[in-house]
């Protein structure tokens, strides 16, 4: 990544839209973009100083577009570097063709990510910043929008810099401690070194509670039909999605594939997923696709449980009951939220101790044959999907997996560096065990904010972002 080329490319998301945007960043960026547009008013784009808004028109394959050019000046701007933004019409051919005018100018395509990584290295946003951008790019809703926003006003970096402040001045106490043996001088007491130690730990704590998983959000969220062979679940797939998407017969072990279908329930949008029936495997192949079924159950954001109601000889009542739906809950669905659903009620209609036992443990019943009881269903999935974000904490902050395991960490070995604290009183011993885990520490908060990365750790970061971001 040269950061002395001129970049461009389109920002705007792709498509046709009544707004398109070509951005470019660099040295030549204002020069190479007043070669395309002619400003309404000439002084405006002459004057060096500060940013603005210039009205003007774009020459574009010989005709001539309406639209603004915006201006930043370096460092005023997203990159820290002379920007400028042309906003037109957002027809793709029309922005195609500016960039290349824009390429046949000198400036250079952008790679995905660079107008951000420009900006990282501009110093305008620390690492977790950056991942606060794409987070923003990636909410699919109010809360995580506000999330990833905390993420990129820089809370978790303020979080893990006060944390690195008083670790290293912790460490320099301890040092000192460990330097001056010899020395009647007492840097910091084994007690107050566990006090603010503590602050610490409740302090990361506190962040790590508020954490959202933002690395799921780039993917829609994942709905999962999980029970045994011919409970109905690749019948419910078809009919809850409205498309004929899998193979349904009386024969067990017809689903060999995990088979998904987009389902939209009002505002939710989610991924319905169909999984081979578990129980003892057949044979090779269905021992491979239930190992398949379990892999995509261990990432379910949800599991929809279907047990076969016709299958259920004797009416159970409601605890012999929750507790089939216990044996049949696959291990893997960990800690998703469970739907428990009771499936072919067109054939319980002589069987009414069924349905007061399945509301008792409390299920739903319906018929994937008639469509009797789904809405129920779609509405409960619904719920429970939204509930899980209702459940979000107010002060929720988007976290990347790696900004929880730094933070685990941090918190971890804090907590080691207290318990060996805290085998003495008054004067610290075991100082340079102390030492060590509060280096341990400090490595982990450092990470949190970007400071130890190496190139190809940067380079994986911004390849996550789209061209023009
Ligand atoms: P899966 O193995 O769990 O995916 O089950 P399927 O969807 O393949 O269904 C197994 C059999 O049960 C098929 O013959 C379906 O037509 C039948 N089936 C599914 N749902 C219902 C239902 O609600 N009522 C009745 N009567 N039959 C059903």
């Amino acid at each position: 990544m040269n950061l002395d080329e001129t970049i461009v490319a389109i920002s705007s998301p792709p498509g046709a839209g009544w707004r398109g945007i070509v951005r470019l960043s660099g040295d030549r960026a204002i020069a190479i973009a007043s070669n395309i547009f002619s400003p309404a008013d000439r002084g405006m784009l002459e004057a060096t100083e500060g940013g603005r808004v210039v009205c003007g028109s774009f020459h574009v394959d010989g005709s001539e577009l309406p639209g603004h050019m915006h201006i930043f000046r370096a460092p005023r701007s997203y990159t820290r570097q002379d920007m400028a933004e042309l906003h037109l019409l957002g027809a793709p051919s029309v922005l195609g063709l500016l960039v290349e005018s824009c390429l046949y100018a000198g400036a250079r395509l952008a790679e995905p990510g660079e107008f951000t990584a420009r900006a990282f290295l501009g110093g305008a946003m620390d690492l977790s910043q950056v991942h606060g951008v794409a987070g923003m790019i990636a909410a699919r809703s109010d809360r995580q929008l506000r999330a990833a926003s905390r993420l990129l006003h820089g809370e978790l970096s303020r979080t893990a810099e006060q944390a690195r402040e008083e670790i290293a001045d912790l460490l320099s106490l301890v040092e000192g401690a460990l330097d001056f043996a010899e020395e009647p001088i007492e840097f910091i007491t084994a007690e107050a070194l566990c006090e603010r130690l503590d602050m610490v730990v409740t302090n990361l704590e506190a962040t790590a509670a508020a954490g959202l998983r933002m690395e799921r959000w780039d993917r829609l969220p994942l709905v999962c039909l999980a029970g045994p062979p011919n409970a109905g679940k690749s019948s419910l797939l078809n009919l809850l999605t409205g498309v004929d998407r899998v193979i349904c017969t009386p024969t067990a072990g017809t689903t060999r594939d995990v088979v998904s279908a987009p389902l939209t329930i009002d505002d939710l949008e989610c991924l319905l997923v169909d999984t081979a029936g578990l129980g003892v495997p057949r044979d090779e192949l269905d021992l491979t696709a239930q190992l398949a079924a379990r892999k995509a159950l261990a990432s379910a954001d949800l599991v929809l449980l279907i047990l076969d109601g016709a299958a259920l000889d004797v009416d159970p009542g409601p605890e012999e009951l929750a507790g089939m739906f216990e044996l049949a809950l696959p291990r893997e669905a960990g800690s998703a939220p469970c739907i428990r659903v009771i499936n072919k009620s067109d054939l319980l209609a002589s069987r009414p101790m069924i349905r007061t036992a399945a509301e008792a443990a409390g299920s739903l019943l319906v018929s994937a044959s008639s469509g009797v009881g789904c809405s129920e269903l779609c509405q409960q999935i619904h719920r429970t999907m939204l509930g899980r974000e209702v459940d979000i904490h107010e002060d929720a902050i988007a976290l990347m997996a790696q900004h929880r395991e730094a933070l685990e960490q941090a918190i971890e070995s804090a907590r080691r560096a207290i318990d060996l604290a805290g085998k003495s009183r008054g004067t610290l011993a075991n100082a340079d065990l102390v030492a060590a885990e509060l280096h341990i520490t400090a490595n982990a908060l450092a990470a949190l904010v970007g400071r130890e990365d190496t190139e190809s750790l940067l380079g994986r970061v911004f390849a996550r972002f789209c061209v023009g971001k």
